[in-house]
């Protein structure tokens, strides 16, 4: 009878420890600080043959679908903001090699052009939207196009209502900026929007608003393929890399950066 008591106490006590093993190990996957996270963020503006002969900001539609090749051929997974997220704040796991795209400004070429190239490859991209032009200007992308999108598993976030510079704005002007953009979206789309884009990356004193604002993510295009992750406010000023039609470097150089 003792032995058999003793026996049962030696297989709780090995049933607790295993149990207490599989929750750490699977479970309690706790962001730990300060950490340098490899995950690059495309930052594109449009795509266009005519625009990119002039413009910068426009890559022309050989140069997208080539650099998506380029992503597929060197074995690179292509993740949603979503994931992102779960992964630089420790509620998941990023693939070896992530990348994310992102589009700014909603520009009309992002759903003539760019959508059917992404959903050809099966790449989900992100779409920082500035609310004041959306059915109001017609270079820019509808409130119907925004929808087909997001119902094709395109993510849509917020890049201000009038794409302003809010590290150079006062204060009371920026909470509309952030909210008003932000219940746009909602509103018109039917969506929870969670990631920002600073317009022409001006973020500094304001990524806490940013936060306050409810946003989970805000996008920089501070030059960098590495997430410095200190705390979970780091968030609000991830790098991004723009890409633009003239770009120096190649892919190869960005994505490896050990090689400049
Ligand atoms: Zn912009």
């Amino acid at each position: 009878m003792k032995i058999k008591t003793i026996l049962y106490t030696i297989l709780l006590l090995v049933i607790l420890i295993i149990a207490g093993f599989c929750y750490f190990h699977f479970y309690n996957k706790k962001m730990i600080y300060p950490q340098e996270v490899y995950a690059p963020i495309l930052a594109y503006h449009g795509i266009d043959d005519k625009k990119a002969v002039t413009s910068a900001y426009f890559l022309t539609q050989a140069n997208f679908t080539s650099q998506m090749q380029w992503l597929k051929d060197n074995h690179y997974t292509v993740i949603s903001m979503d994931k992102l997220y779960n992964g630089l704040s420790g509620q998941g796991k990023l693939p070896p090699k992530p990348v994310v795209i992102t589009f700014d400004d909603g520009e009309q070429s992002n759903f003539i052009v760019a959508y059917p190239i992404l959903k050809k490859f099966h790449y989900p991209a992100t779409f920082f939207i500035t609310t004041s032009l959306t059915n109001q200007n017609p270079d820019y992308m509808t409130w119907a196009e925004l929808k087909e999108m997001v119902a094709n598993g395109m993510i849509i976030g917020s890049h201000t209502v009038n794409h302003i510079n809010i590290a150079k704005m006062r204060l009371e002007r920026v909470e509309p900026e952030l909210i008003d953009s932000k219940k746009a979206l909602e509103t018109n789309l039917g969506i929870k929007v969670k990631y920002f884009s600073y317009p022409n990356g001006g973020y500094k004193n304001r990524d806490m608003e940013v936060k306050e604002a409810g946003y989970k993510i805000a996008l920089t295009t501070h030059q960098s393929v590495i997430q410095k992750i200190n705390s979970p406010d780091s968030l609000y000023a991830l790098s991004r890399y723009e890409v633009f039609g003239n770009l120096p470097i190649t892919f190869d150089q960005i994505f490896n950066p050990t090689k400049n």
